[in-house]
């Protein structure tokens, strides 16, 4: 297959619906065999949906916030496809409330899974390409991982969730400056686009909606071209920045009420 991700690996956590869907779909439809991770069996129905469709791709379920799984995670990308040259981290949850009304498990949660969830098969991805980067093979691969304007500019009703974006934003940077030595680039998208997280919201669905607030909530896949790109070999040049792919939403994050 041709495409700007052809004969690249790529692994997509969170690929059952949502953003990490039309990722797995847009980085096979360019070329990439993909990985596609979630909790459930939705990984399997995006995997059959890219084979359908004449791509490569396996599922391979499980808690990305699970240090051990991460790491079999990425055994798997290397064990099926004898590679990994992308990690696309997108698996997340949201639990939203007022901090007044916010519970511990709500904080706990998020930030295992939204943080940890990223950092985990970050590290075990870095582990794999740091030892080959010392047994001397070339070594050209990527990491983006999935902030958001919560995180970035502040989200009322999303303490949890926002902190753990503004920290896979510092986690970009830093593990960019890290991993720089290793070929390693690492860069992250804040997207806002109708998926079931946002969906969720209704306030939030309802505002994206108005018809005199001029915009329309972007569909994921608006979001996917720029990650396939981060993901490709082209994207080299390009490590530990943080892109805001929010359709122009950006002021519409005001008023979310939560009980
Ligand atoms: P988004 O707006 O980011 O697309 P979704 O809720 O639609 O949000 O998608 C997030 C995906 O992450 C879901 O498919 C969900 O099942 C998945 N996910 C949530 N927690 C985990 C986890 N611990 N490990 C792997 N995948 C997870």
């Amino acid at each position: 297959m041709s495409g700007i991700c052809r004969d690249r690996v790529v692994v997509v956590t969170g690929g059952g619906q949502g953003l990490g869907r039309e990722h797995a779909l847009a980085l096979a439809a360019e070329g990439a065999r993909v990985v596609v991770n979630d909790l459930g069996e939705a990984a399997k129905a995006v995997a059959e949906e890219i084979g359908a469709a004449g791509g490569t791709a396996v599922a391979d379920l499980g808690d990305v916030s699970d240090w051990g799984y991460a790491e079999r995670l990425i055994g798997r990308a290397v064990d099926e496809f004898g590679a990994l040259h992308a990690l696309v981290n997108n698996a997340g949850v949201n639990r939203d409330r007022m901090l007044v009304s916010m519970t511990e498990a709500d904080w706990d949660l998020v930030l295992k899974v939204d943080l940890k969830g990223h950092a985990a098969p970050l590290r075990h991805a870095a582990a794999y390409w740091r030892e080959r980067s010392k047994q001397g093979r070339p070594v050209d691969a990527r990491i983006v991982n999935t902030s958001s304007g919560a995180g970035l500019m502040g989200s009322v009703g999303q303490g949890n969730y926002g902190a753990a974006k503004a920290g896979i934003a510092a986690l970009t940077v830093i593990a960019a400056a890290e991993l720089a030595r290793y070929g390693v680039t690492v860069n992250a998208v804040a997207p806002s686009a109708r998926t079931p997280m946002t969906e969720a919201v209704a306030a939030f669905a309802e505002k994206m909606r108005a018809p005199e607030s001029g915009f329309d909530a972007p569909h994921p896949g608006n979001v996917s071209p720029l990650v396939v790109w981060l993901a490709s070999a082209e994207s080299g040049d390009v490590t530990g920045r943080v892109f805001e792919a929010e359709g122009g939403t950006i002021g519409l994050a005001d008023g979310w009420q939560h009980g």
